[in-house]
């Protein structure tokens, strides 16, 4: 089964999202919940997926990506769940392309720190530390953005925004930086 992903405008978007207590985690329902948030996040596809975007105000998100690309630092990451995430940024900003499955059908470059530390609970509802670097610490940003309220578009480089059809036609073989150049704005 695979649930309806609200898109931007919907209220949910934008509430910050409660933390599930460690009773929670271990119920059915999350446990379910976290089997559904799997199958809609594959069918998309997508390589994240929080609770906000299904509709739920929980501090919840499931994460996986099987692409490399090393031009944007991006290497396989295995399916699992964080749950009341804290995260530190590290590193230098990075620009690259971003889009969002709750903004479907667009994209932008989005400056996001080159590494981050995440403090959070699994799964299970043990507690797990997560240093990561290049995509995969981009997709965590992403991720526990969602679950403040937040969008991509809130830190995108405007003069960026795409549609997907228009970056198939115009950006294919573009760089950020050439791209940036072209528009006119400072590179990180
Ligand atoms: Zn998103």
């Amino acid at each position: 089964m695979v649930l309806k992903i609200v898109q931007s405008g919907d209220p949910v978007l934008r509430a910050r999202a409660r933390a599930l207590t460690a009773q929670e985690i271990a119920g059915a329902e999350v446990q379910q919940l976290i089997e559904l948030m799997r199958e809609t996040m594959r069918d998309a596809p997508g390589v994240g997926l929080a609770a906000p975007q299904i509709g739920l105000p929980l501090q919840l998100a499931v994460i996986e990506d099987v692409a490399e690309v090393e031009a944007t630092e991006r290497t396989p990451v295995p399916f699992h769940v964080i749950i009341n995430p804290r995260l530190v940024l590290g590193g230098e900003p990075v620009d690259f392309f971003e889009g969002c499955l709750s903004v479907d059908g667009y994209q932008a470059v989005v400056p996001r720190a080159r590494t981050v530390h995440v403090e959070a609970c699994d799964h299970r509802g043990e507690p797990v530390t997560i240093d990561a670097r290049g995509w995969y610490a981009r997709i965590l940003q992403h991720e526990i953005d969602h679950l403040n309220g937040t969008l991509y578009i809130d830190r995108m480089r405007t003069r960026t925004f795409t549609t997907a059809r228009n970056a198939a036609r115009y950006l294919a073989g573009v760089s950020v930086p050439e791209l940036l150049a072209r528009l006119g704005e400072t590179a990180s």
